[in-house]
């Protein structure tokens, strides 16, 4: 790594890999002897119409995306899209919903505003420390949709497995902290979307991968236009200006993915970083992780000492040895890391002799 970098635990926005910052800076005066950044150019020309179809299609070799679906890159964050989902998909006026944490829980306070919202889980309870089970899973037949959050990024839970939902019922995933982690069927989701900064790229682009026979099946004239997937995917993400800097940095870590191996050589670095944190965590009783065993999440792990005193003192002495962000959501407490996909196994190993270090000072 360059050595003025630091290890950044970040939960978003979080670390991009190297090389792409390198590109960025390289291309930032002159992008491929255009004369000007991708940031000055017209989305409209000739040179940035090349940049977006290839980083569409680069998104599209990488999760194997089937024909059938299109890809939006709209603004406004994944928070926007807890609006637009209800808003595109809620034909009848009924959804289902698993409330398995924070984003869970705001995606579905504004769907609350759209129609009759059905609890499927919850683990509120719990302290959101699980996701559900298959059978755990209630949902109406005759729902629009099943909408679940793929991974909690505050409280490190992770569905292992593509939920089943009753025939007819498409799934709709927030898969903003674990896209580009793993292969994933896009076959078995109506709709997956997530916001780029947390393993895409830089904020500001949200990424939308929707069934194209969900579109359109009813009219939203009384809605606002911007949330409109028909419309923004009829014009190709250019019914306004798209955030184009953001989309040509998340094609350059899309072409970094695929020079990597893809999405399963991502899905291995990401289990060996997390199962060096894991089994750590498993083989002591110094800190204690957060998330149930059957939930735990590859790109966030949670845990803590049990004490708030040392829980800051892990905070404040793991940034002074060179890493940052290590402090958890404050609805959780304790320790974060979050190792997305260009976090380097290195930067696991330095934390994980920290903590052993840390745990020895401190027991
Ligand atoms: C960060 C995050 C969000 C919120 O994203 P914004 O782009 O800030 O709106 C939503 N869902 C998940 C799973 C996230 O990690």
């Amino acid at each position: 790594m360059a050595d003025n970098r630091i290890y950044n635990f970040s939960a978003g926005p979080s670390m991009l890999p190297v090389p792409v910052l390198e590109r960025c800076a390289s291309e930032m005066l002159s992008y491929k002897g255009s004369g000007m950044s991708v940031m000055e150019m017209s989305h409209r020309s000739k040179v940035y119409d090349g940049i977006i179809k290839e980083t569409e299609a680069c998104l599209r070799r990488v999760l194997s995306i089937p024909e059938n679906y299109k890809v939006l890159f709209l603004q406004g964050g994944a928070s926007t899209q807890f609006a637009a989902i209800p808003m595109n998909l809620m034909k009848t006026g009924k959804a289902d919903y698993a409330i398995t944490g924070n984003f869970a829980n705001n995606a579905y306070k504004e769907a609350v505003k759209f129609g009759d919202i059905h609890i499927a889980f919850t683990s509120k309870e719990t302290g959101f420390d699980h996701v559900p089970t298959q059978s755990e899973l209630q949902v109406r037949p005759d729902a629009d949709y099943l909408y679940i959050c793929a991974n909690n990024t505050i409280f490190g839970t992770e569905y292992q497995y593509d939920p089943e939902t009753p025939a007819g019922v498409p799934l709709v995933a927030d898969m903003s902290s674990n896209i580009l982690s793993k292969p994933v069927d896009v076959s078995k989701y109506g709709v997956i979307y997530a916001g780029a900064q947390k393993n895409m790229g830089p904020a500001g682009v949200t990424v939308v991968i929707v069934r194209e026979d969900l579109l359109g099946s009813y009219p939203l004239d009384k809605y606002p236009v911007m949330l409109d997937w028909k419309t923004m995917a009829d014009k190709e993400s250019m019914y306004n200006t798209p955030p184009t800097y953001g989309i040509y940095v998340l094609g350059l870590v899309l072409e970094w993915v695929e020079q990597m191996g893809g999405v399963k050589a991502m899905q291995q670095r990401a289990e060996k970083r997390a199962s060096l944190l894991y089994d750590y965590l498993d083989s002591q009783d110094f800190y204690k992780a957060v998330a149930q065993k059957a939930s735990r999440s590859h790109m966030n792990v949670t845990f803590r000492t049990g004490s708030d005193e040392l829980d800051a003192k892990f905070a404040k002495e793991s940034a002074e040895a060179g890493m940052t962000n290590l402090k958890g959501h404050r609805s959780v407490g304790g320790m974060r890391a979050s190792i997305y996909n260009a976090m380097p196994i290195e930067g696991v190993e330095y934390l994980l002799d920290f903590m052993k270090k840390f745990a020895a000072e401190n027991a």
